[in-house]
């Protein structure tokens, strides 16, 4: 089968003139490597050293030492992450858990590219802020943890290691990242550990590993204490000449990429970015001394004589060719010298002492070539593979320099069952300020793993999608070398289903069998389209379907709203205690009658019922979570802006919400806060969910006053165990028993946590409702705060109720609908 098939050879669409060529048209392009470009690539020639950063979590990278050891000395950089973060919160939207893991993983490998690293990923799960060691490797498996790390040291081999990680201190993901890591680095050298990892990598010892902070972890390895000699020190804050800013400031370039996380600071403080510290914890046997004025982590070490002298990097008159970056001519002229002297790379066996770094360096010279010459091969597109389905791509062939090249070959690879090395049809040659591109089709095998939704993909490996490598080999004046471009592309079906319905979809006695009306969108991928979409449910026992034809155009988009398909006759009765039901959706392919995909959306009734009649106002932060639960509930609600809680009159609504990090996400609403106090003193229920310490507390520079009527203060405690012990403290309170009962049953099931940022300090016009904590910590009484103020009532809640409505645990829902419903039919006059 042909999977790769040139059929155009088309011009150049920012073609000026053209030269005749035998296999392609060629057209003038402009742009050329830039300045600092063709400088770090030769910089990259005198430095053939890796440095791996280790860390728990996306932005728990040094990014300020990642920058300075690859912009300033051109160390091979990687980072190696242990989890997504798809426990963490996100600050600019509405996705958490696996969906926040691939934005979080994009947000990283976009900050790796500022820093000029690589990075990788362990995959263990981020279930969220944990404060023990203990409580993550129970989640992770210590022993899974420790493979999956050693594996990663074998296959990218550094020669030092530095962590931001301790071994005991802060959240447990970090606490147990930096166990692992002292563990790894002996292990992985270790052919008794793991050793059916040696089949696929070999042994690997790194030389030293670094720990941030003045002194190391608490190893019991050694009690000495580590010395000023056993330090590096690390200042990002000196000017980079090649992109005219400090070293610290790209790494908040860098930083600012993980915006899930922030808000991040806008600036450099006047002061400068902060300076590294590190303390040596290991050394490997026989490793050279970290010399006292060592600058980098890898200063001092030395390769073996034999690799050392075929590494002797190109100069020129004995100075580095970096000095040079300006003189193309005599630059080039030394690089090619470097080719035709075998440079980075030497016999069989002494290639076989050390593969990968005679891998690293000799490819780091033909970037330095292709850099220098201005020369790159590019793939275009912006498409989404099916497999079996036709794609067109395009992929160009670049000379943005001086020099005529010879092209020897040209082709992909990847996505083929037969690497198409030099399946591109080819000019024979490439003259200065020229440029060809061919379009060819992509036909990915059939059995090309499927990578999207890629939320449902972030631990199976097919996160990125399939890869295509395009590569061209080069020749001037006798001297070859590769160009490559490597894209991940993602793998539909051919034709892509989605739901727009909240995921679970939840139903309660007010919206019973609302989930049964799906709006999905139907997304093709490939050809044009025809067949039947069938949907199929069993909600409470009864079994429901509908079928309708399907028919799209190539590259279509459609919305298809299909209405109930299950509705309740007269006088019908449910069987309730079915509580988890699922809508099928599968499409098939009129002609092959083959099924083209299936979906299941799962569907959950939960018993909680809000007050009949109330009106609900609430402002969203980050989500939809309040919108689709309050519609679960089936309650009259409207979003309220900022400017909405500002100029409209409030009196409509029986209940007003702020969400989670409310007055963070609208600091607008500070100033409205008067209002919205008034709202409740005649007689609303204002309910405020968590804020952060420095979001809520009074603070004079912000000018931001207490919020609440009465004094809250809040802490930075937290209760991380979901499952932890619940204590009611006031059970006959209507909060607790109208309209719904609460039982111990409403805290069974909870996600991740319980919550965080708990009050500390609190006016005693409040009642406490409930006391939690984590193992072996003190009570915290905080979680619900519920107070009348004038002919209302105030609610402040620092427990995760947003989780839980998001994740449909029922318990979440039934509380909620006591909050929103409290003041309503005398529940809180009783
Ligand atoms: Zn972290």
């Amino acid at each position: 089968m042909t999977l790769l098939l040139v059929i155009a050879l088309l011009l150049s669409p920012f073609a000026r003139t053209q030269h005749s060529q035998s296999t392609a048209e060629q057209g003038l392009v402009e742009k050329g490597s830039s300045k600092a470009e063709v400088h770090q690539a030769l910089l990259d020639l005198t430095n053939p050293w890796t440095v791996m950063c280790v860390a728990a979590h996306p932005d728990d990278e040094d990014g300020s030492t990642l920058t300075v050891l690859r912009r300033k000395y051109g160390i091979h950089t990687v980072s190696l992450f242990s989890t997504y973060g798809e426990g963490g919160q996100n600050a600019v939207g509405p996705e958490l858990y696996e969906e926040l893991g691939v934005i979080r993983a994009r947000e990283t490998i976009a900050a790796a590219a500022i820093q000029g690293s690589e990075p990788y990923f362990l995959g263990m799960k981020d279930f969220g802020f944990s404060k023990s060691d203990e409580e993550t490797f129970r989640a992770w498996g210590r022993i899974e943890a420790l493979r999956r790390m050693v594996f990663q040291l074998r296959k990218l081999r550094p020669d030092a290691i530095i962590t931001n990680h301790d071994t005991s201190r802060g959240h447990g993901h970090h606490q147990a990242t930096g166990q692992l890591i002292l563990e790894a680095f002996d292990a992985a050298a270790d052919p008794q550990r793991f050793p059916e990892q040696l089949n696929q990598v070999k042994t690997w010892q790194a030389q030293r590993l670094f720990v941030r902070g003045a002194r190391g972890p608490n190893t019991t390895a050694t009690d000495s204490q580590p010395t000023a000699s056993q330090q590096v020190t690390i200042d990002p804050n000196e000017m980079d000449p090649m992109r005219g800013m400090t070293y610290a400031q790209q790494a908040l370039l860098g930083l600012q990429q993980h915006a899930t996380q922030g808000p991040w600071p806008k600036s450099i403080s006047p002061t400068g970015g902060r300076i590294a510290r590190y303390t040596l914890v290991k050394s490997a046997a026989g490793a050279a001394p970290l010399p006292n004025d060592a600058k980098t982590p890898v200063d001092g070490l030395q390769l073996p004589e034999a690799i050392r002298s075929r590494f002797t990097p190109p100069t020129i008159d004995e100075k580095p060719l970096t000095g040079f970056a300006g003189n193309h001519t005599e630059v080039l002229v030394a690089l090619m010298n470097a080719k035709r002297r075998g440079a980075f790379t030497a016999a069989k066996e002494t290639v076989a002492l050390d593969p990968e770094r005679f891998r690293l360096m000799s490819s780091r010279l033909d970037v330095a070539l292709a850099k220098t010459t201005g020369i790159s091969t590019n793939i275009r597109t912006r498409d989404v593979l099916a497999p079996g389905g036709q794609h067109k791509l395009e992929v160009t062939l670049d000379n943005t320099g001086e020099e005529e090249v010879a092209v020897k070959r040209w082709g992909t690879s990847g996505l083929t069952v037969a690497e198409q090395l030099d399946g591109l049809k080819r000019p024979d040659k490439l003259l200065p300020g020229t440029s060809t591109f061919q379009e060819i089709i992509v036909t990915p095998p059939k059995q090309t793993p499927i990578s999207v939704p890629s939320a449902e993909h972030l631990y199976d490996g097919r996160l990125f999608g399939s890869q295509l490598v395009v590569e061209a080999e080069l020749e001037i004046e006798g001297v070859r070398f590769v160009v490559s471009d490597a894209k991940h592309l993602e793998v539909a079906p051919a034709v892509e289903i989605t739901n727009n319905n909240p995921s679970p979809c939840v139903e309660t006695p007010a919206t019973v069998l609302s989930c049964s009306s799906a709006s999905l969108t139907l997304t093709n991928h490939s050809a044009p389209f025809a067949g039947k979409l069938q949907l199929t449910a069993a909600p409470f026992g009864h079994k429901l379907e509908s079928t309708r034809p399907i028919s799209l155009g190539p590259k279509a988009i459609e919305r298809v709203a299909t209405g109930p398909i299950a509705t309740l006759a007269p006088n019908e009765r449910l069987n309730f205690r079915e509580r988890a039901w699922n809508i099928n959706a599968s499409l098939s392919d009129n002609d092959s009658k083959a099924m083209v995909t299936e979906r299941r959306f799962p569907a959950l009734y939960i018993p909680a019922i809000a007050v009949a009649g109330i009106h609900v106002g609430y402002v969203s932060s980050f989500d939809s979570t309040l919108k689709n639960s309050l519609s679960a509930l089936g309650v009259q609600a409207k979003e309220l802006t900022p400017d909405d809680v500002a100029t409209k009159d409030l009196s409509g609504f029986n209940t007003i919400i702020i969400d989670n990090r409310g007055y963070e996400a609208h600091p607008e609403l500070i100033a409205s806060n008067d209002k919205l106090l008034k709202f409740a003193e005649d007689g609303g229920t204002l309910i405020v969910f968590y804020h952060k310490t420095n979001e809520f507390n009074p603070d004079e520079r912000r000018k931001r006053p207490q919020l609440a009527p009465y004094p809250i203060l809040i802490g930075d405690d937290r209760v991380t165990e979901e499952n932890a012990p619940i204590t009611f403290l006031q059970p006959g309170h209507p909060l607790m028993n109208f309209p719904n009962k609460i039982t111990q049953k409403d805290f069974d099931n909870w996600i991740q946590e319980r919550g965080l940022y708990y009050p500390r300090e609190w006016d005693p016009q409040y009642t406490a409702l409930f006391s939690t904590q984590d193992t072996g910590e003190a009570p915290l009484k905080g979680g619900v705060l519920v107070a009348k103020y004038g002919k209302g009532n105030y609610i402040y809640t620092s427990m995760v109720w947003y989780r839980q409505l998001r994740a449909g645990v029922p318990g979440g829902y039934r509380f909620f609908a006591n909050m929103i419903s409290y003041g309503k039919s005398g529940a809180a006059d009783k």
